[in-house]
């Protein structure tokens, strides 16, 4: 990836310290979002090495993974599957629950959603600690997928996240750390 990228994307990233809550940088990705270069740039540069290949399914990781992965997902001429947070879809689901910072949290996705050995790319805007990630890919895990990779703009790298993901064995993608 060429340096005039990154800096494009870390330019369109805007950094608002103390959100949601002292000590926090928030990386807010609705400035790139909104900047129409950077969007198309980012979303080509995470599809590039999967562009011509085939990839059934983009899952998206609420809410911000949804938007990424909408993208990707009509690039690569995939289909797009939501993961929620419990209690948002309405069919047969398999549910997780996962460590927040404070207690515990479930995500879910449509039972029918994903058929076994279909090869799905997982995405989400940041990854920091891991634990949103790890158990999106634990909840594709059950259901069967190939997961070619899970792809983020963001790596919070001292947060060891892609560390966490890399040890169960899944191809890591990110564009700025
Ligand atoms: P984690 O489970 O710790 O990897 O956290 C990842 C999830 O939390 C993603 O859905 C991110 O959107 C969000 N998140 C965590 N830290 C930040 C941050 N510093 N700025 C923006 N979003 C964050």
């Amino acid at each position: 990836m060429d340096s005039s990228l990154k800096q494009t994307l870390v330019d369109a990233i805007r950094n608002i310290p103390d959100y949601p809550k002292p000590g926090v940088m928030f990386r807010d990705i609705t400035t790139l979002l909104g900047n129409a270069r950077a969007f198309r740039r980012a979303v080509d540069e995470l599809v590039h090495p999967y562009a011509g290949g085939k990839v059934d399914q983009v899952a998206g990781i609420e809410a911000r993974g949804f938007i990424i992965g909408g993208a990707m997902a009509h690039q690569l001429s995939s289909g797009f599957v939501p993961i929620r947070k419990k209690g948002k879809l309405p069919r047969d689901t398999v549910r997780i629950a996962y460590s927040l910072e404070y207690g515990l949290d479930e995500m879910e996705m449509h039972r029918d959603a994903i058929a076994p050995g279909d090869k799905v790319i997982l995405v989400d805007d940041l990854i920091a600690t891991g634990g949103t990630a790890e158990a999106a890919v634990k909840l594709l895990q059950q259901m069967g997928a190939d997961i070619v990779a899970a792809c983020f703009i963001i790596d919070l790298p001292e947060l060891g996240g892609r560390k966490k993901l890399e040890a169960l064995g899944v191809n890591v993608r990110t564009l700025v750390a």
